[in-house]
């Protein structure tokens, strides 16, 4: 497979995966995409569907990620490496609970499922992990003449998730900028417990300001090429495609084509969704819930995306004004109508999108656990908001609820509304205790460029 930029598109320069997984970012600021989407073929979807039925949770997520990925991986100089790969950034399980019915008449048996994928079971507690893996482990195989520094910009979990991939990896260094005023003190802890090759900035700024640092300093070539730079933001290729993989295990093992209600953000995890559904997995409808940032509502309702400053909320890891990865669905569905009713997709299945506001998180985590039989993060809630404005209506498709970070993460949101602290879970548990440590630095034009020396 060879991968295009989203501004040159078809007509512009052809790079390998590796090379578009070694870059980050394509030369002319635009986001790599696949020249095509490889379909599966109805002996692959078989043979995802045999891996998915092994009775090893975490096997048979790594075996379904190796299926689903070779096609997208045939011809690089990483498709030798990919089962290795796969089994490294799948090292830990995908479970599926099963959320109790709503609260209604009982219908007839079989006739209405829903169920919640949880994502959070690495290292760093969210579904980042997965991918970020992924990307760390292929960067360590693609030869590089010197260094590599990725810089990433956080507005809480990324971060984080990126700093646990890499940390302790030979030839890699992880600088990390987030806003001091924008995260959770647990987050805050999570950012700089990782000593050794990670090093983090808590910057007197917003996210959006980091984020402009980073771009900054990565659309400097002299600057890039003297520290070879790249970045891990999820405009890689490498922290997308990935994530392919734990959508097509979990319908793979209902079996009856089930929709996602997906939290979204800068929308790289409901993409990659969407690209399992495209290529031919058995993938229904998919509804992307956002909190008050809903760029992806109206671009969906209007096909316009206006540039917008992110709003602050309880689900502050979808905080995204403007989401990066919409450039990379409309290079391909440059108008949203096909996509809404379906007309546009080869299954015919639809795209939806809802946002919920601060209010509705509140009551959404506070109702999970009798309502649903489950205690949520705040991201996590919005999706629950709207299975059950859903189901309210009548509605009756199976749906799958992504749980995006486990609940202890954000217990600032999360506690008051549950009324009880929230055990944490043991890997989180390990890196509180660690010590942890930031440096601070101000905004502006030079300030990562003279830190990076
Ligand atoms: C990053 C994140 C999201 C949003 O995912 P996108 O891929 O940016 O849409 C949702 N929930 C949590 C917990 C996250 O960390």
């Amino acid at each position: 497979m060879r991968v295009i930029s989203t501004r040159g598109g078809l007509d512009g320069p052809r790079v390998s995966l590796s090379e578009a997984l070694s870059e980050g970012l394509a030369p002319d600021g635009g986001l790599y995409v696949p020249e095509e989407l490889p379909l599966a073929d109805s002996a692959r979807v078989e043979q995802a569907g045999d891996a998915a039925r092994n009775p090893d949770p975490v096997a048979s997520l790594a075996e379904v990620a190796e299926v689903v990925l070779e096609p997208f991986f045939r011809g690089d100089p990483l498709a030798d490496a990919l089962p290795e790969l796969c089994r490294e950034a799948f090292s830990f399980p995908a479970p599926m609970q099963e959320l109790a019915a709503p609260m209604r008449e009982p219908r007839d048996e079989g006739e209405e499922a829903s169920g919640m994928l949880e994502l959070f079971h690495g290292p760093t507690a969210a579904f980042k992990d997965y991918a970020a893996r992924f990307l760390a482990a292929a960067l360590e195989r693609i030869p590089a003449k010197g260094e590599r520094h990725v810089l990433v910009a956080t507005s809480g979990d990324t971060g984080s998730a990126v700093a646990a991939a890499f940390h302790g990896r030979p030839r890699v260094r992880v600088t990390v900028l987030y806003p001091e005023e924008g995260v959770s003190p647990r987050q805050a802890h999570l950012l700089g417990c990782f000593s050794g090759n990670v090093q983090s900035f808590r910057v007197q700024g917003s996210f959006d300001e980091c984020q402009r640092m980073v771009k900054v300093a990565l659309g400097d070539p002299a600057l890039r090429t003297r520290h070879g730079l790249t970045s891990a933001n999820s405009i890689s290729l490498g922290r997308l495609l990935p994530q392919m993989a734990y959508y097509v295990h979990a319908a793979l093992r209902r079996g009856d084509v089930p929709s996602f209600i997906i939290p979204s953000g800068n929308f790289g995890n409901a993409l990659a969704c969407l690209w399992a559904r495209e290529v031919g997995y058995p993938i229904g409808d998919v509804f992307l819930a956002t909190n008050r940032n809903r760029a992806l509502v109206e671009w969906l309702e209007t096909g316009k995306v206006e540039s917008r400053e992110s709003v602050r909320t309880p689900a502050n890891a979808m905080d995204v004004g403007v989401p990066s990865n919409l450039e990379r669905l409309r290079f391909r569905h440059p108008e949203p109508g096909p996509l809404r009713d379906g007309s546009g997709t080869r299954s015919g299945a639809r795209l939806e999108a809802g946002s919920v506001t601060d209010q509705e998180i509140r009551a959404a985590l506070a109702g999970a656990p009798k309502r649903w039989g489950v205690t949520v993060c705040p991201h996590t809630a919005c999706a629950l908001h709207h299975l059950g404005r859903l189901r309210d209506g009548g509605d009756h498709r199976t749906w799958i609820v992504v749980a995006t970070a486990h609940p202890a993460k954000f217990p600032e949101v999360v506690e008051p509304e549950v009324g009880h602290a929230v055990e944490l879970p043991p890997a989180l548990a390990e890196l509180l205790e660690r010590p942890a440590r930031a440096q601070e630095m101000e905004v502006g034009k030079g300030t990562l460029a003279r830190v990076l020396g």
